[in-house]
């Protein structure tokens, strides 16, 4: 039996979350040398069967994290276009037994410390509970941002304040401490309507939150000091620790990463924009469209990362990893790849955004993995927000830290291809003043990341802080 202190982690199943999870817990393992164990959800459904992207993550795993499927949970009953949101909620209860189980013989095992304390991310709620039940101190992996942790511990209150059905409605600016002013529009997307389950299980969340022993949070004092002085002011609040950005070191999926790579090594450094929606944000045909005509219209150079478009739902490549059968030629507009043959370049589903980064690409996207992956580069964004948090991301990025602009929507919703070409134009061309600006910000916030992850920085400073926590919780 090894003497380290033991830690289990319990990443939701988007591979959105589980890369700062893990990436996160490799951290704790190389400069605290901790023994970590990390369940993976699984279902029978072919929708998180792993898809190339989360079994590249699991296969960069050090030896000494032990990992630990859970059996698979069948959604036979499910209808099949049934939304990842249900999916994702029922996967994670349905496994709720079988991770009990698990604590429990991992409280027991004589082969392995015992455990000393169970994560999870804010989707895995239930499963805090679950370990509390087994008396196993308990620790929130939050892996965006301070306002939107914010947002959860204020919503209880703000819930009391108006009468309106939707979230969109709410006659004034939400004012977090420390943060840039909300519109109701921009509050997370699934908290938009009152009269859902998600809405009340959200608001319930920041409950469990203060039963926890600590938050971590992918973040960091650079960019958002105030709120994070603000949070841990309130009364009652745990710990936070703020030790961000913890960004995905080695690439999340290597299919087709020659050809990318080929080709951007060809690109002058700093003259292509990425175009990506994350891991499942998918556009609209009409808005696909635009977007083609805009990038084409832009004349500026770009890798796109083309998915299936979803008339429905901003996010119905969630959980599926981007992944979709489908070809390009049938989804882009007629002739676009032809004309823009020396302009960009196309990749179905996924690209090896890391490595795609590391070319110091602008990424289009606002999800929160990806902006941190940009500070760190030093690249300012162009933020077009689809789902989940994005729009709040948005607004931090654009109001507060000006590191990003936002393409206008007209009023039936879409971005028009003028609009993008605008934006896209204001951003790359080095000769436009305002792009300057919003560049100059960013190569700010690139050194306040370096600083912050550096031997004395805060966030090095927040994860020992964590590791002590931990290691007297072993003690006790
Ligand atoms: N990602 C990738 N290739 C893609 C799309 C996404 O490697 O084609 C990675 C990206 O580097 C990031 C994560 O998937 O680490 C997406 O997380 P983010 O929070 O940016 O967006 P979300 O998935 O929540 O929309």
């Amino acid at each position: 039996m090894n003497n380290k202190t033991h830690i289990a982690i319990f990443p939701s199943p988007g591979v959105s979350h589980l890369i700062p999870f893990i990436e996160f817990t490799k951290r704790l393992l190389l400069l605290h040398n901790f023994h970590i164990t990390c369940f993976i959800l699984t279902t029978t459904d072919d929708y998180s069967a792993p898809s190339p992207a989360k079994k590249a993550v699991l296969n960069s795993l050090p030896a000494a994290i032990d990992i630990i499927y859970l059996p698979p949970v069948s959604f036979d009953d499910l209808p099949k276009d049934s939304n990842p949101e249900l999916k994702l909620s029922l996967t994670i209860t349905h496994s709720l037994s079988s991770l009990q189980t698990e604590l429990n013989s991992l409280l027991i095992s004589t082969n392995s410390t015992p455990l000393t304390a169970f994560f999870a991310d804010p989707f895995g709620v239930k499963a805090l509970e679950v370990a509390r039940g087994l008396n196993i101190p308990t620790f929130v992996f939050f892996p965006t941002n301070v306002a939107v942790l914010s947002l959860l511990f204020h919503l209880p209150m703000l819930d009391k304040s108006f009468s309106s059905r939707f979230l969109r409605d709410l006659p004034d600016l939400i004012k977090l401490p420390g943060c840039a002013p909300l519109h109701g529009k921009d509050v997370l997307e699934p908290i938009q309507d009152r009269q859902t389950e998600t809405y009340k299980s959200f608001l319930n969340t920041s409950k469990e939150f203060y039963l926890a022993n600590g938050i971590i949070i992918n973040s960091f004092a650079g960019i958002e000091s105030e709120a994070i002085k603000a949070l841990q002011a309130n009364e009652g609040m745990v710990p936070i620790f703020p030790v961000g950005p913890i960004v995905q070191i080695g690439p999340t999926n290597t299919n087709g990463a020659e050809y990318c790579l080929s080709w951007l090594d060809k690109q002058p450094s700093r003259s292509v924009l990425y175009v990506s929606f994350g891991s499942g944000g998918t556009l609209s045909s009409d808005q696909m469209t635009e977007l083609a005509f805009g990038l084409e219209m832009s004349g500026q150079k770009f890798l796109w990362v083309v998915r299936k478009p979803d008339n429905e739902s901003a996010n119905a490549a969630y959980l599926k990893d981007g992944q979709s059968q489908f070809e390009a030629t049938d989804v882009l507009p007629k002739g676009f790849l032809e004309r823009t043959k020396g302009q960009g370049l196309v990749m179905q589903s996924w690209a090896p955004q890391t490595l795609v980064l590391s070319h110091d690409s602008t990424v289009c996207h606002c999800g929160w993995s990806s902006t941190l992956e940009s500070m760190v580069k030093g690249v300012p964004l162009i933020a077009w927000p689809l789902f989940a948090e994005q729009k709040m991301n948005a607004v931090m990025l654009v109001d507060g830290l000006e590191v990003a602009l936002r393409p206008i929507e007209a009023e039936n919703g879409i971005v028009g291809r003028d609009e993008i070409a605008r934006v896209v134009k204001v951003v790359m061309d080095r000769s436009c003043e305002e792009g300057k600006k919003v560049r100059e910000r960013m190569n700010e916030f690139k050194d306040a990341a370096a600083k912050a992850l550096s031997h004395d920085g805060s966030s090095t400073r927040a994860l020992s802080d964590l590791a002590f926590a931990l290691r007297s919780k072993k003690s006790n």
